[in-house]
Formats: C-alpha cells, structure tokens, sequence
C-alpha cells in the first residue's frame, strides 16, 4: 500500500527531543523556540517569526493584530482550507469569496479590486500547492486602498516569489508545521511572520495571553501585565525541538520532494500532450516547495473513477477543498463576489499524488505505471 502522506521523519529528532527534557524548560518560548524562529528570520529575511501551536492559531492572531471587527470584510479565494476564513469569521468579519486562476488554482489578482469596499479590510491570498499568488498586484492594490494582505503560507515553507520566501511578502505571514506540510514540529504546529515592524510589539503581547510578558522576560519592563486582548498561542519545547532537526536538514527534504515532483511531472508530459489531463501549472517568477502533486481530469466523474482505480492497485489519492462559498458555514458568513468561473469546476477536476520525504523511487514508479494504466 502506497499511502497518500507520510510524515517527514529525519531521524535527529528524538535527539532534540531529549535535549529539550533536559534542559528542564518544556513550556514555549525557551531555546529551541528561539533558535527556530532566529533560522527563520536569518533564512528567509524575516522582520519577526513567532511559533505558534497550528498555522490555524497563527491566522487566529493575525486576526486580532490588525484589528479585525463585526462588519469587516476580508476578501479571499473559495478554494481553501477552512481555518483561512475561520479566523476572520471568529472576529466578526464577512468573507468576501474570489474566483481562483484555473491554472495555478490561486485567487485571480485581477479580480480583487472590483469587490473592494469601503468595509474591506484585508486580503489574504493562500499559495496554494507552495505555488505562489500574483503578490504584486495584490501589494499594490493593498497599497492603493490601505488594506492588511495576511499571506496564508501554510502549504509555501522554502518557496518563493521572485526570490523572496512566500510569508515575508505580506505585511502578516503564516506557516503550518502539521504533519501534512513539507515540514512538521511533531504533527502539528505553525509560525506567524510579522514583515510590519508597527505590529511587533503587540504580536508578541497577544500571543502571550494578551501580557507583556515578553518584554518582562527581555529586561525591557520590571513587572509584566494584562495590556490587552490575547490567547495562549505558544507552542511548546518539544514541538520546537522536533521542527529545528527538521529545518537543519530543511536543504534535503526539499530537495527529495523536489526530485519527486519532477518525476511525476517529466511522466505525465506525454498524456498532458494528449490532452487527457492537466498537470501543476507553475509561473516563472514563483520557485516551488513540491508541496503538492496534483492531476486535473476531465470532470468529477473521471475523478472518481481515477481514485477507485489507484486504491484497487493499493495507491492512496485524494482530492479537496469543497469550495467555501458552497459550505453550510461558508454560505452563512460569507458571499462569493462576481462568477464563479472556475472554483466549483477546477476543484472538482482535481486529484492529489502520494508525495511525501521517505518516498522511495520505487513507489513513484509505481504510481506512475498506475496512472497511465488508467489512460489507455
Ligand atoms: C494546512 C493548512 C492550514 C492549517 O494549518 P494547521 O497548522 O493544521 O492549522 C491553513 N491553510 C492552508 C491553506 C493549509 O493548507
């Protein structure tokens, strides 16, 4: 059985592990946070990088930093992961749903300005895939009508766009370090990038429970106090310790899924010629992670028939993202703005690949031959 995700494992882990229970400091924010939020800000030129315990907390906190209220709207594709709309939801905000780009399967830049109203108060563009969005246009038009752009970069962790890694391009970014991304703090985990220095000080009192801990622990105050509103959005040693082996060998893990992508994408070049699929579409100015290996077929039936065909050779596919505007919930805070064009019938086209680190050429070749078998 080829499953569809394995968790990264590289094996140094557990000595981290323990390192971490020795140094009798298990809560957030001791050393290893410290060190995997420093090899974040070196690596990826980021002004500030906070754990935080999901990527889901991290847009949480995105949320309460810029102010989100009852009556806000926040503009968004459909074809996300609900934690993307959830976070604005939770403040009171309306989602403004955008049709995505067919070929990337990101939010169409383009069609952002016309739902921007005088209640707008954030875009937030998801890199689907690690692929990235049209973040120029986005920026500008942040610019232009004073805007927060808080980039969903859950699934873009070592990607970039236009040689600039995927959360530092926004003023607010967030990573995911679950078991399903490229890298992982032990199942589950996530990263707020603050690129605005204005909103520094109160991430971090928001993140520490609304206090000014933070700046107590750092000498800057005597005492520390409530200041504001805030959650608990550390996470703890251990998930730190678990990332910082990961992220020393950040270089290889991207490079085996790298190898895999290609590998899939190189088989799939003659049936794509054919005109019997479609394969990731990547713009030149985005450099991708290989998060993601995904098929598009002819339509929803197709794609059915596809995923019974792999399980029955024992190869795990899935597809996802019902889109968000056709949700119960999505229905009830939120609208999608102009045509659905292509949300509901590109989503429903699309299959992902098994593609994960301990992945062995064999398995690749092996979904392969699986996946061409199904096209003759
Ligand atoms: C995985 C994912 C999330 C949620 O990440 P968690 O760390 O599981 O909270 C949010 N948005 C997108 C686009 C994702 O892929």
């Amino acid at each position: 059985m080829i499953p569809f995700n394995l968790p990264p494992v590289i094996g140094t882990e557990v000595n981290y592990l323990k390192q971490a229970i020795n140094n009798n400091k298990l809560c957030g924010d001791g050393p290893f946070t410290k060190q995997v939020s420093h090899w974040f800000e070196y690596k990826f030129k980021a002004k500030k990088v906070l754990l935080t315990p999901s990527c889901t907390a991290a847009l949480e906190l995105a949320a309460i930093l810029i102010d989100i209220k009852e009556g806000d709207e926040v503009i968004m594709p459909s074809y996300t992961f609900v934690s993307t709309s959830n976070a604005f939801v939770l403040r009171g905000a309306k989602i403004v749903f955008i049709d995505i780009d067919r070929n990337t399967m990101n939010i169409d830049a383009s069609k952002i300005e016309a739902a921007i109203t005088k209640n707008t108060k954030a875009i937030v563009p998801v890199h689907y895939a690690g692929v990235s969005c049209d973040m120029d246009t986005i920026m500008l038009l942040a610019k232009k009508y004073q805007l927060w752009v808080v980039e969903d970069a859950a699934q873009g962790v070592m990607s970039c766009y236009k040689n600039k890694a995927l959360g530092t391009l926004g003023h607010i970014g967030c990573f995911s370090f679950h078991e399903t991304k490229n890298y992982t703090s032990g199942g589950e985990g996530g990263a707020i990038l603050i690129n605005d220095s204005s909103l520094i000080e109160r991430a971090e009192i928001i993140r520490e429970k609304g206090t000014d801990r933070s700046q107590f622990l750092k000498g800057q105050v005597d005492k520390y106090t409530w200041k504001d509103i805030g959650s608990s959005f550390l996470p703890s040693e251990l998930q730190a310790a678990f990332l910082f082996a990961q992220l020393e060998s950040a270089q290889q893990i991207n490079e085996r899924r790298l190898n895999i992508w290609h590998q899939y994408h190189l088989a799939f070049f003659q049936l794509e010629k054919e005109g019997v699929l479609q394969r990731p579409y990547v713009p030149d100015e985005s450099q991708h992670n290989a998060h993601m290996y995904y098929l598009k077929l002819k339509d929803i039936e197709q794609r059915s028939s596809f995923i019974a065909f792999l399980k029955n050779k024992g190869i795990s596919s899935v597809f996802h993202y019902i889109p968000l505007h056709s949700s119960p919930a999505g229905k009830k805070f939120g609208d999608f703005h102009g045509d659905d064009t292509y949300t509901t019938i590109e989503s429903e086209k699309l299959v992902r690949l098994p593609l994960y680190y301990s992945q062995t050429d064999d398995q690749v070749k092996q979904v392969i031959e699986a996946v061409k078998e199904f096209f003759i």
